[in-house]
């Protein structure tokens, strides 16, 4: 039996250090005492949370420099793009911390003309203890998304990271306590090891589980937190679509999109993998993204592929469009290294293929030539993936925007949404279900109490009392269709 895991540096193979892989007994243990820590957080209140989730957020401010250069060499992205990822996570734990009050507070509501001698009112409350799982291509950024805002919403969170990044996650868990040394063990608790670890997590006793990672999997756990009906939270794999239109500025077009599909490795679930471009802009626009492309190079714009076995995945990818008869503008087969990739875009592959239908998490993307807009649109929404998409066009985005079946969309831009801690984040079908990040969020991490308060008994005439007069109950049905028969 496995008893850890070396966590190794993707380009080099340099063992950076090594965690323990627990058994499903001590992940149990993990939950029981955060469990009990979930007392010590709620009775916290707002202020006191948000006191403590800005002390952290400034810990790992701080830190910032040890935290990106152990993001650069565990996961292989670039120290930029690991600064990146830092800051928009802290942009989260920020927002949630400051903004979890005003969301979550009660709200009044109106009682209704047959029950007008109520108060109404919904209250919401943590679930108590939240698992997180997380994957390894944004290992900060992702799973923060579900701990910050499962955090502020008054759960204690048990988080286990994906085994390729353990290293990362240990850190930024370390950097609560550090940051917090007052609070109880198990407010936020890491559980290191693989995917048993991960089951283990599902059936150890959490009353919410919030999910980051493939489809596949994600139906696993699904089926695993549907034992214990518990609760959960997907959020799965992409296969996004950019929309080029006719009045684009084509330039700041291919700008974004080569940022979108080539930025980290592709290994984004929301990058752009297909664009769809109006013929009457094809070749200028193909044109911009050669220019733009010729200048990004792995290992320097993007880091190698962080999971050895996806590479098998990308060359099948390609092989598979050039085969169909998909044009190379640039790269090929031979772009695919022992760790790197270079950029791949093949032009006009069968809508049929691979490279369009599942996700690649590669930097390749594929660019499909349409006739017009509502072709794009349909193209664009013909999978069963729906996480996001980039419109680009100066007169017709939003119209477009409207169109598109995913759970976000930029305009003029990529990955926009993901910059913005107020909005939320999610996906459909089979990119999942349920929102983290923004007021959505915080929700998700609560469940409502709805609370009815007779505030005077009106004499003779209470609906829900056996003492009901008969001149009531004759009443009735002339009430319903005075009510609702008009
Ligand atoms: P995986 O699905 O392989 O793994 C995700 C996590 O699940 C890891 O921590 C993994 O552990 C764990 N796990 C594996 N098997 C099980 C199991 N049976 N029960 C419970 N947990 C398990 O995804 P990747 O890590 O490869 O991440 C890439 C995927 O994540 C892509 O599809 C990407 O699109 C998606 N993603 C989605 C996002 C979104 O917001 N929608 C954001 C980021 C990524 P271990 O690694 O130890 O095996």
């Amino acid at each position: 039996m496995t008893t850890h895991i070396d966590s190794l540096d993707p380009a080099t193979n340099e063992v950076l250090g090594r965690v323990p892989v627990l058994h499903p007994e001590e992940v149990r243990a993990a939950t029981a005492q955060a469990r009990t820590a979930a007392r010590w957080w709620q009775d916290q209140g707002y202020p006191g949370r948000r006191r403590h989730l800005l002390a952290w957020r400034r810990q790992l401010a701080r830190h910032a420099e040890e935290l990106i250069d152990l993001l650069h060499r565990e996961n292989g992205k670039p120290r930029a793009d690991a600064a990146l990822e830092l800051l928009l996570s802290l942009e989260h734990i920020e927002w949630t911390a400051k903004n979890a009050h005003r969301v979550l507070r009660p709200t009044k509501r109106s009682p209704g003309l047959l029950t007008r001698n109520f108060s109404a009112r919904v209250e919401r409350l943590p679930f108590g203890v939240v698992g997180v799982i997380g994957p390894w291509n944004y290992p900060l950024y992702t799973p923060n998304g579900s701990i910050a805002t499962a955090l502020a919403a008054g759960n204690t969170v048990v988080f286990k990271p994906s085994e390729y990044t353990p290293l990362v996650a240990r850190w930024y868990v370390d950097a609560f306590t550090r940051a917090n040394p007052e609070a109880p063990p198990g407010i936020l608790t890491l559980v290191t090891g693989d995917g048993q670890t991960g089951a283990a997590l599902c059936g150890a006793g959490v009353d919410k589980l919030a999910f980051t990672g493939s489809t596949a999997t994600g139906r696993k756990v699904m089926g695993a937190c549907a034992e214990q009906l518990v609760p959960v939270v997907l959020e799965l794999g992409g296969k996004d679509a950019a929309i080029v239109a006719a009045d684009a500025d084509l330039p700041a077009a291919a700008d974004a999109i080569a940022f979108g599909a080539m930025g980290n490795a592709g290994q984004t679930c929301v990058g752009i993998e297909r664009v769809y471009v109006e013929r009457s802009v094809r070749d200028r626009f193909l044109a911009e993204l050669d220019e733009v492309l010729r200048g990004v190079a792995p290992g320097i714009a993007y880091g190698p592929m962080t999971m050895p076995g996806q590479l098998d995945i990308v060359r099948r990818h390609v092989d598979d469009a050039i085969a169909a008869g998909a044009f190379t503008m640039l790269g090929g087969s031979d772009s695919i290294g022992t760790r790197y990739i270079e950029p791949v875009v093949l032009v006009d592959p069968p809508h049929t293929c691979a490279a369009i239908q599942e996700e690649t998490f590669g930097p390749t993307v594929t660019v499909t030539t349409v006739e017009s807009i509502d072709e794009a649109v349909r193209l664009a929404n013909d999978l069963p993936y729906g996480l996001a998409a980039a419109v680009f066009s100066r007169r017709r985005a939003r119209e477009i925007a409207q169109q598109l079946d995913t759970g976000q969309v930029s305009v003029n831009s990529v990955l926009g949404f993901a910059a913005i801690a107020s909005l939320p984040l999610g996906g459909r079908g089979h990119s999942g279900f349920g929102r983290i990040h923004g007021p959505e969020g915080l929700q998700e991490f609560t469940r409502t109490r709805a609370i009815a308060t007779q505030r005077f008994p009106i004499p003779g005439i209470s609906l829900l009392s056996f003492r009901r007069p008969p001149w009531l109950d004759r009443l009735l049905p002339r009430l319903i269709t005075w009510l609702h028969g008009r």
